[in-house]
């Protein structure tokens, strides 16, 4: 059966620069980065290679990177970190976005069972955090506030720029979770002027298992794993070569086509959505603000988002939902439900995430047999 993938923000298949260099590293350069012999140096080499590129791709320097084993490790380390080396001075309340990835919002939670105040910032209808929100959420005990660039979700954009600016008027340390924009679109670490930024490789064609911190230098983290001196005493454990090799040529590979390809699918992505809304009457966009080039995020009245996934795979084409099915229930999409939709519209969304290799005549595809469906499954629950 032919197959189109449109999950993009779950994962990506590896582009051919990554899975080369991948494979390479794997078989040629199995030393342990941190030996002094010639089988270390030859990984060492790798990682730095890896590292300038990371660092290109975000506007940074290269000794500013820390590899990581992907996003929720980068977060993870930024949050906790960051909160082990504040908390002596005195500052424990962590301010986060209330439609944050479970790696942050998680760590928030643990960090409040540890007695910090947590604040967790709104976002209206459109999907974006209101910065007069921060403002008044900031206090002189805010050690750190961290917002995502993009949602994984809706796609929507964060105005991280204004937001860090705020908050470090405040002496507090900002970090944003960049795994959905790096690589999909410009992402300036300077220009957003946050202080801390993670990033994965397998949002954006390298391997799994391998991602990057982003740690402005002069900004002092206490690790979040211990163990060894890796990565400059920053993130314990011997690094995964293979996979920084290949997330340095997905990087490279991204910087060098994301010109070319961001356009091309922000067309199909709106190519996709028109076709939609015009095809299956009730249907709306989830999330108006300004959004990532390649997502799209639908609800569709008197459909169950699991059960139209499910009729879309057997259709041959990969979608995902928001809301998630835990002992035979649905569980509401965190993000729709915190941007205040009823009940039903945290049940019943769909996200398209589009990758550079889509094609026009596969979104033309989808759209043709989306509509029927969509009424075959309206039927079923009209009759029950
Ligand atoms: N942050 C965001 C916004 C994500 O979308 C994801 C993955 O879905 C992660 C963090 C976690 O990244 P990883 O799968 O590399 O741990």
């Amino acid at each position: 059966m032919r197959r189109i993938y449109l999950d993009h923000n779950a994962t990506t298949p590896l582009v051919s620069p990554a899975l080369d260099r991948f494979c390479r590293a794997a078989g040629e350069v199995w030393g342990n980065a941190s030996s002094v012999h010639h089988f270390g140096q030859q990984a060492k080499a790798v990682l730095d290679g890896a590292r300038a590129s990371v660092a290109a791709l975000l506007g940074a320097e290269p000794s500013e990177v820390v590899f990581t084993g992907g996003g929720t490790d980068a977060d993870n380390a930024a949050v906790r970190g960051a909160a082990e080396a504040l908390e002596p001075s005195g500052r424990r309340h962590l301010v986060v976005s209330s439609i944050e990835h479970e790696a942050v919002l998680q760590t928030a939670k643990a960090l409040a069972k540890r007695g910090w105040r947590v604040t967790f910032l709104p976002v209206g209808a459109s999907g974006v955090v209101d910065p007069d929100a921060l403002t008044a959420a900031l206090g002189d005990d805010t050690a750190l506030v961290s917002v995502m660039h993009a949602n994984n979700e809706i796609g929507t954009l964060q105005p991280i720029a204004e937001l860090a600016a705020l908050a470090k008027a405040r002496g507090a340390l900002f970090h944003t979770d960049a795994v959905q924009t790096a690589g999909k679109r410009a992402v300036d670490v300077r220009g957003l002027g946050v202080d801390l930024l993670s990033i994965s490789a397998h949002k954006f064609g390298g391997p799994k298992g391998a991602g990057a911190l982003w740690i402005r230098r002069g900004v002092r983290l206490l690790p979040f794993m211990t163990g060894g001196r890796q990565e400059r005493g920053r993130r314990a454990g011997t690094e995964n070569v293979p996979a920084i090799a290949g997330m340095g040529a997905a990087a490279d590979y991204a910087r060098e086509t994301m010109t070319e390809s961001a356009p091309r699918v922000a067309a199909l992505r709106d190519r996709l959505e028109r076709g939609i809304l015009e095809g299956v009457p009730g249907t709306a966009v989830n999330g108006t603000g300004p959004r990532v080039p390649n997502t799209t995020n639908i609800s569709v009245d008197r459909v169950e988002s699991e059960s139209l996934l499910i009729a879309l795979d057997l259709e041959g084409v990969a979608v995902s939902s928001g809301s998630a099915c835990s002992s035979g229930t649905l569980e509401p999409s965190h993000v729709l439900k915190a941007m205040g939709f009823p009940h039903h519209r945290t049940l019943n969304s769909l996200r398209f995430s589009l990758g550079s290799s889509n094609t026009e005549e596969e979104i033309d595809h989808v759209v043709s047999v989306l509509p029927a469906l969509v009424n075959k499954l309206r039927g079923l629950t009209a009759r029950t």
